[in-house]
């Protein structure tokens, strides 16, 4: 039985000439190929600046130290999100909250961050950082998270790991438009990737000077930025305590290469999204829905299950799948739920939607490589699962 995946890299001949060419060359990191990444990656997304990373994780953590999260202060995100968004908070020595989301898209609810800025405000528990996380590709109420930005003076952090490649009011997600930094990811699950890797975008030269200094030891080599003048030629001073979060050139060969596809694969995407959407439009289940001048990334298709009938739930449907050969999978369980979160006394009462979103989602497959015989299997078992 062919195995199908919820979703796998799509790497091509010119994707492995790519990296074979740095392999021969001088540097294998800290070599021109990963400046030139950046720029290309910011060019892209529209931001003026980009700090390439060995993962989304630590371009969440440089992000959260350059805006000056430390201990004292709360971090808010959403609970329906990979581990990493919540953790780069804690990190920095500083406590993590949750804002429940919307149950249609999964996403933070701009409703409910309002609700809780202003409960908060009273009560003196502010967050100096939100970070939304455009779940599934499909982007945040940016422009309402960064009015109350403004109102409530936090910073903004958009973790877009789910998100290259999609446009928010008819614009590229990643511009930094409504935030202080974007985070994207190229772990190979992700849209494009560089085996791991991620990186910051923001258009303010100093948080990205921060990121940078942050990811290399906290080393410089620019005279402006010592206490003294050089000793000599050989000198450098470490300013202040990094870390080593460098990508490789090795990785930005593949992830440069890689982004010349990117607009292909977002195409790819969207073809099986539409063929999704026709095919279980009959069926007891919620769909993927998209603002009108928005652009999903659909880097996950995620179905939510509207039966409560025990032969159709949403145990059996997951047990179904799998049993046929179809790796389905769950995004997310809610951070708050994780043995290491309990421990810190969130209540599942305070999420509601959260709850209701992860007894129903189901994340079905989808890749670039994915075949329409195989997309047709999908829906076929899928609609045996449902019967
Ligand atoms: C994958 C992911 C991350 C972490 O990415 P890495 O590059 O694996 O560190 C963070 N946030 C979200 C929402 C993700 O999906």
């Amino acid at each position: 039985m062919d195995i199908i995946p919820y979703g796998r890299q799509d790497i091509s001949e010119a994707d492995i000439e790519a990296v074979v060419e740095v392999l021969r060359s001088d540097f294998l990191t800290q070599g021109p190929v990963v400046p030139e990444f950046e720029r290309q990656l910011a060019r892209y997304a529209g931001a003026q600046h980009g700090v390439a990373v060995n993962s989304a994780t630590s371009a969440l953590h440089l992000a959260c130290l350059a805006l000056g999260v430390g201990q004292g202060d709360v971090v808010w995100t959403t609970p329906i999100t990979f581990v990493a968004s919540a953790n780069c908070a804690l990190y920095c020595g500083a406590q993590v909250d949750f804002v429940d989301v919307d149950l249609h898209t999964g996403n933070m609810s701009a409703q409910a961050l309002e609700l809780k800025l202003a409960a908060s405000k009273k009560s003196g528990g502010l967050p100096r950082v939100v970070i939304p996380v455009h779940l599934c590709g499909n982007p945040c109420d940016m422009e309402k998270i960064h009015a109350l930005a403004l109102q409530y003076g936090f910073r903004v952090i958009e973790d877009a790991s789910h998100a290259i490649g999609g446009n928010y009011r008819g614009q590229k997600i990643g511009n930094c438009r409504f935030s202080d930094i974007t985070v994207f990811s190229f772990h190979p699950v992700k849209l494009i990737t560089t085996g791991e890797g991620g990186v910051a975008l923001t258009n303010d030269g100093a948080l990205a000077r921060k990121m940078q200094l942050l990811r290399s030891h906290g080393i410089t080599r620019e005279p402006d930025e010592m206490t003294q003048a050089p000793d000599g030629p050989w000198y450098y001073q470490q300013i202040m305590l990094g870390y080593n979060y460098r990508m490789t050139d090795i990785q930005a060969a593949l992830g440069l290469s890689q982004l010349k596809r990117l607009d292909e694969f977002i195409q790819k995407r969207q073809l099986i999204a539409s063929r999704y959407h026709q095919a279980l439009s009959d069926l007891p289940l919620a769909l993927p829905q998209t603002e009108q001048d928005d652009l999903s990334a659909f880097h996950l298709y995620v179905v939510r299950m509207l039966t409560t009938h025990p032969a159709g739930s949403h145990l059996h449907a997951f047990e179904y799948m799998r049993e046929n050969g179809i790796l389905v999978n769950l995004h997310y369980i809610p951070v708050y739920r994780q043995p290491y979160y309990q421990k810190m006394g969130y209540r599942v009462e305070d999420y509601p939607q959260s709850e209701a979103y992860y007894t129903a989602a189901i994340s079905l497959p989808i890749y670039p490589g994915l075949q329409p015989e195989q997309q047709d299997r999908v829906i076929h078992t899928l609609r045996q699962a449902l019967a």
